[in-house]
């Protein structure tokens, strides 16, 4: 019996966000627009997508005993994710310090606060939830001895973002199915022998040892590939009114879909659209479409 179709072991942030006309150099204080406060995380956020498309999903994570934690805890359930697991105290709630100035360019210091408290303990502790979900989605903002404690402990398929990116384990590496890049993922991966195009990464990823890959192009899609070769999927056109989180968005799409049974490239024709969809709103999670939103899209597009 799988409890789950989506279970992700991930990041839970809050986002502060403040506006300023030139972001302040050393030794400089600048004035800003009022702080705004955003639920997020790459884990909190995929957990979020999945359930907004109907997923049943649930998320191991942790949080602070503090505010923040229960802005996460609120927005989570709000989306329908089971937040049984969600897990509190250690450290406060990791944060995402983030200015942005008229162009669009932004700083951001991190704070991963009680993301990097979420232990192996942890996750041996939720060995149940793991056997329940066919699906696991996993990501590198929490530490990597707890993304190898459930890859040793689960049974689900893997599906791995590795942002931000960091070296990976072989054993990591060879339960991905799919291990999902970007380009600059793929490029740190892959070092100076990436190659020229996405079909070259791919297949210089594959040789890594996962048993699948995705490789997300921006405006241009996807390219899916395993062993028995390389699929272009094109993304719809859509005005773009901001990219945050659409890789999360893409990726929680994906992992759900497969957890529901569908083979990875068709998975990976429905994660196009929604990441497309995620793009034409402002914002991370409040960007995220229901399935009546990715089928509007979609028709629009047409
Ligand atoms: P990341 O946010 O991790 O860098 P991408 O920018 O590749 O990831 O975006 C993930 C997915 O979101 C893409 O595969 C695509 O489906 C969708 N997407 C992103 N930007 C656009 C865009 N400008 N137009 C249409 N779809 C987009």
């Amino acid at each position: 019996m799988h409890g789950y179709d989506l279970l992700v072991v991930g990041s839970a942030n809050a986002d502060l966000v403040i506006g300023v006309d030139r972001r302040p150099a050393a030794g400089e204080t600048v004035l800003g627009t009022d702080l705004v406060t955003h639920p997020g995380g790459k884990g909190a956020n995929q957990a979020v997508a999945a359930a907004r498309l109907g997923a049943r999903t649930a998320l191991l994570a942790r949080v602070g005993d503090d505010a923040h934690g229960s802005l996460l805890s609120d927005s989570l359930r709000t989306a329908g994710v089971d937040t049984a697991t969600l897990l509190t105290g250690g450290a406060p709630t990791g944060v995402a310090l983030i200015t942005v100035d008229p162009s669009g360019d932004n700083s951001i210091v991190v704070s991963p606060g009680a993301n990097g408290r979420l232990s192996p303990e942890d996750v041996r502790a939720a060995d149940r939830l793991l056997t329940a979900a066919r699906v696991v989605s996993l990501q590198l903002e929490i530490p990597l001895p707890t993304v190898v404690a459930v890859v040793e402990t689960t049974h689900a398929r893997v599906v791995l973002n590795p942002s931000p990116p960091a070296p990976l384990p072989v054993a990591v590496l060879a339960a991905c199915d799919p291990l999902v890049v970007n380009e600059h993922e793929a490029r740190f991966l892959l070092g100076e022998d990436a190659g020229e195009t996405p079909e070259d990464w791919a297949s210089a990823l594959l040789a890594l040892g996962p048993r699948s890959v995705v490789v997300t192009l921006g405006a241009a899609g996807a390219l899916v590939a395993d062993q028995d070769g390389a699929v272009r999927i094109p993304s719809m056109r859509v005005r773009a009114v901001d990219t945050t989180g659409a890789g999360d968005a893409f990726t929680g799409a994906l992992a759900w879909r497969l957890g529901a049974g569908d083979d990875l490239e068709t998975a990976a024709r429905f994660a196009v659209r929604v990441g497309a969809a995620a793009v034409t709103k402002a914002g991370a999670q409040e960007s995220y479409p229901t399935l009546e939103e990715v089928e509007a899209v979609t028709a629009s597009a047409r």
